[in-house]
């Protein structure tokens, strides 16, 4: 099992903001920003360039949970940024897809 997976089955404790029947949303156990939410699918799609036609409703989901995690969290009107992470440059460390919802304070452009 992925690490994620195992919160989604509750075998790892996390603080979970949010879930759905295809979605968890829960605290970055190492918080980036005043809010950092992953929002991670029950479905195990590795990373996202792994993802598949199959996915597309899916995916969309993901999105739609990120609108309610900022929403949940009072930084709608503020303003947050979504990320994911794919493969070593990208700085992926979990092999779970998943999305990071960071929020609360101004973000710099461009990424380190
Ligand atoms: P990434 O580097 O994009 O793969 O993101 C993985 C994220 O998972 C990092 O931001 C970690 O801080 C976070 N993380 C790792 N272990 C846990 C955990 N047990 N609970 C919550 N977040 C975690």
């Amino acid at each position: 099992m992925t690490l994620f997976e195992k919160i989604i089955a509750r075998q790892i404790p996390a603080k979970i903001v949010a879930e759905s029947e295809d979605w968890l949303a829960f605290h970055d156990i190492s918080p980036q920003a005043p809010v950092h939410v992953l929002v991670v699918p029950k479905k195990v799609i590795t990373r996202v360039g792994e993802a598949t036609p199959e996915d597309e409703s899916l995916l969309g989901k993901l999105l739609l949970a990120t609108q309610e995690v900022a929403r949940a969290l009072g930084v709608s009107n503020s303003g947050f940024r979504i990320v994911i992470n794919h493969g070593r440059d990208g700085g992926e460390t979990v092999p779970h897809l998943h999305i990071h919802v960071l929020g609360g304070r101004p973000l710099g452009w461009p990424p380190g």
